[in-house]
């Protein structure tokens, strides 16, 4: 017999893995090249050719025992110095090896923290819209999800309604800058008022409150705008950080979590954490990539897809009549779907074999998220469905 927790989530399953595998049948009707599917958020740039020539050199050059066998369970020491080494110089931070657990990935990081703090019915709070996968995850350790009403009409930091739904029962915050589905980075006037915000609550009720940074997009930056580093405001902060975006490397599984060394009892908490990672069934994370990231601790991958496919559907899709904020980083735009059912709206912008996710998915009802980590193809050949539906909607 399957869990009944299971059970439920196996029925909800996932509205965008759907939309994933309904593309495939598509693809198969109508071509693939005919199908315009915005729906996953899998990169669609190659990681860069370092990562390759990495890959072979450690595989020809190290005994494969030692390469391929366990290690420590928070990832090996050299790979986690050569990190630390990396973010103390580019955030001015002061970690050590001891403040870095290597992971599988940003879902990885999410869980190994969520299980280290969390005790039953206690709260983490997710301003809305966001990934709805955050449920699951917090689920999984007996919490509770408590969402935070979007900031309208440009998705900022709803702090009004944090202060107000922040209880004796909130453990943590969860934020995710660049966004997604918004595509918004959260600027430092508001990461300083959080900071505060949690601060005075964490004095009010006499318990830590934790934030959790959701960073798989941090490198992907559109302008002069910049993502601030949530451990320099905030004390009681994780980072959950990925490669999975930055190097175009979803599949390999491959990311940290930073323990923030001025939190409270820090040591304890990275001991625990070690052990979460270790007993969630990761043990650790994947041998090759962590050696393969220590050799490319600075690569980021070539961005310039992202930033010519937003650039060419911010400007065509607003206009013909979408209304939205512009995406500031992530590889998602989040705009106003144009009638108030956006399951509809999507099922009419099937109708032009245009694939986009209803905002409800992502809490948000009322929007559609597209995801531009697509060919350039795909993009300049949606644009006549884009066109036409607008045109249904009168625009
Ligand atoms: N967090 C957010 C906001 C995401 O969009 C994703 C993936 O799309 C993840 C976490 C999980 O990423 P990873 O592949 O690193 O586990």
């Amino acid at each position: 017999m399957i869990s009944e927790k299971m059970q439920l989530l196996a029925k909800n399953g996932s509205a965008i893995r759907a939309m994933f595998e309904e593309s495939k049948l598509m693809a198969a009707k109508y071509g693939k090249e005919n199908v315009y599917d915005f729906s996953l958020g899998n990169p669609n740039t190659p990681a860069p050719e370092s990562i390759r020539k990495a890959a072979i050199e450690i595989l020809e050059q190290t005994d494969p025992v030692a390469l391929h066998g366990y290690m420590s369970n928070v990832g090996y020491e050299d790979v986690r110095d050569r990190l630390a080494e990396s973010l103390n110089r580019r955030f001015g931070m002061d970690l050590t090896r001891e403040n870095l657990i290597m992971t599988v990935g940003a879902a990885g990081s999410l869980n190994v923290a969520l299980k280290t703090i969390l005790n039953p019915g206690e709260e983490v709070l997710l301003q809305a819209p966001y990934f709805g996968e955050y449920n699951n995850y917090i689920s999984s350790f007996d919490g509770v999800p408590v969402v935070t009403p979007a900031k309208l009409p440009d998705f900022g930091l709803n702090l009004e309604a944090m202060e107000r739904l922040i209880t004796e029962k909130t453990k943590a915050v969860i934020i995710n800058s660049p966004n997604n589905p918004t595509g918004v980075i959260y600027s430092e006037t508001e990461i300083r008022a959080l900071a505060d915000l949690l601060r005075r609550k964490e004095a009010a009720f006499g318990h830590a409150i934790y934030l959790i940074s959701d960073e798989p997009y941090r490198e992907i930056v559109f302008g002069d705008h910049t993502v601030p580093y949530l451990p320099r405001y905030y004390e009681n902060t994780f980072v959950g950080y990925s490669y999975s975006k930055s190097l175009s490397l979803p599949g390999e599984r491959i990311g940290y979590l930073v323990v923030n060394p001025a939190m409270e009892d820090a040591a304890a908490v990275i001991g625990a954490a070690g052990v979460a990672n270790r007993i969630l069934g990761f043990v650790n994370a994947p041998s090759l990539f962590q050696k393969v990231i220590g050799h490319c601790v600075d690569e980021v991958g070539d961005m310039s897809l992202y930033i010519r496919n937003k650039e060419v559907l911010y400007k065509e899709l607003t206009a013909m009549g979408y209304e939205m904020r512009e995406p500031e980083g992530a590889f998602y735009m989040f705009p106003k779907a144009l009638e108030a059912d956006d399951k509809a709206f999507c099922a009419a912008a099937k109708r032009h074999r245009i694939l986009i996710v209803p905002g409800s998915t992502f809490a948000g009802p009322g929007y559609f998220r597209l995801a531009f980590c697509v060919s350039e193809a795909t993009v300049d050949h949606s644009l006549e469905g884009f066109a036409k539906l607008a045109k249904e909607y009168g625009k």
